[in-house]
């Protein structure tokens, strides 16, 4: 595949951070979504970035193609965790800190970058720390069965972060076979074996390319709206990290399948089922499918990781920098509540049985 179907960006110079009012550092602003200077609080926009594109791009995918070009947009670091391994990305010119999933300051930059794919696509941050923090408070004050003192909890720490996902796009047609059930006179399900083929375009197929947040908490934080992904700009990341994909574009694929075929399998015998009038069941559907004109963007996803202590326990959060839904598992009185209901249970069962016992005698 030839190199242009990677985004290519001239480098940027590091002295475009550089505020024109006071010649401090322009970091990215989450709440008014433009470029800012903590030192003098002067605003400058991003949509007249000379790095802007008008489209986020799908590139045609190639399994063959492992070395892609980059185009970050300006010199970037790759930092790798010694404590838990995690590897992220940032410019050049930011001071490197403190991991951000496990927070040891135990990390190093590597020699070279050069083979670290750009994302074409970002989803930037549109809620600052403090509204994250705030969010966090309205939803632990919203849990029911939460035990006393919860709601007064708030953040130890608060790490923003770019997540990385493929995100997919596909034709797909999908030749099947399966029995459907009907009805016989007497009531009785008999089977007919049923044929034929099902189109279906994808459009939007996420696969998240992290390999250091938990699958639960991705779960919980994938309602990103990819249909609102913006050209990837260097100005979002200005001040931020970006986890490096750690899940191929080949694995990647192989994952979308994985997606795409289940919710095939139940739309197929839905469709059938649909087609077929008066049937009332189907079981044993096999198919095969085919894929043509795949194509994928890399899109980077803003999370912030968190993470409160209650009781001395600490308890991990997931935020999503876009829309504020949070992820975590909070301690919760809800078994409490169960266990007494079987004990009252119990004891209702244990009275009554006593009083069948006496009189009985
Ligand atoms: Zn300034
Ligand atoms: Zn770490």
């Amino acid at each position: 595949m030839a190199d242009d179907n990677y985004l290519k960006t001239t480098t940027m110079p590091e002295t475009d951070r550089k505020c024109p009012n006071c010649g401090g550092t322009l970091t990215y602003d989450a709440k008014s979504g433009e470029m800012f200077c903590s030192l003098c609080g002067k605003h400058k926009s991003i949509t007249d970035s000379p790095f802007r594109k008008e489209t986020v791009e799908s590139i045609p995918y190639d399994p063959n193609v492992t070395q892609p070009t980059t185009g970050w947009g300006e010199k970037i670091k790759l930092l790798t965790c010694a404590n838990c391994g995690a590897e992220v990305i940032h410019g050049a010119t930011q001071i490197s800190g403190s991991c951000p999933f496990c927070g040891s300051t135990n990390i190093s930059a590597a020699a070279e970058t050069d083979g670290i794919m750009a994302p074409n696509g970002i989803l930037p941050f549109a809620i600052d720390e403090k509204k994250a923090r705030q969010m966090f408070s309205n939803y632990l004050f919203g849990l029911r069965h939460a035990p006393k003192g919860l709601k007064d909890c708030s953040l130890d720490s608060i790490t923003p972060l770019y997540l990385p996902y493929w995100v997919f796009k596909a034709y797909t047609v999908s030749h099947y076979e399966l029995d459907v059930g009907f009805l016989d006179d007497e009531n009785r399900i008999y089977y007919r074996k049923c044929k034929g083929y099902y189109r279906k375009k994808f459009d939007e197929v996420p696969v998240c390319a992290s390999s250091k947040v938990l699958n639960s908490q991705i779960d919980e934080l994938k309602n990103f709206n990819f249909y609102s992904t913006v050209p990837y700009t260097p100005e979002y990341m200005a001040g931020y990290y970006a986890e490096r994909y750690s899940t191929t574009l080949y694995y990647g694929w192989e994952s979308a399948q994985e997606n795409i075929e289940e919710k095939l399998k139940g739309e197929i015998e839905a469709d059938e089922r649909a087609y077929q009038k008066g049937s009332v069941s189907c079981h044993n559907l096999n198919f095969t499918t085919e894929y043509s004109d795949i194509k994928y963007r890399y899109i980077i996803a803003p999370v912030y990781l968190a993470s409160f202590t209650f009781r001395g326990k600490k308890f991990d959060v997931a935020i999503n920098g876009k829309t504020g839904e949070i992820a975590c598992n909070p301690p919760s009185t809800l078994w409490i509540r169960r266990l007494l209901f079987v004990l009252l249970l119990v004891t209702i069962a244990v009275i009554i049985f006593l009083i069948v016992c006496k009189c009985l005698i």
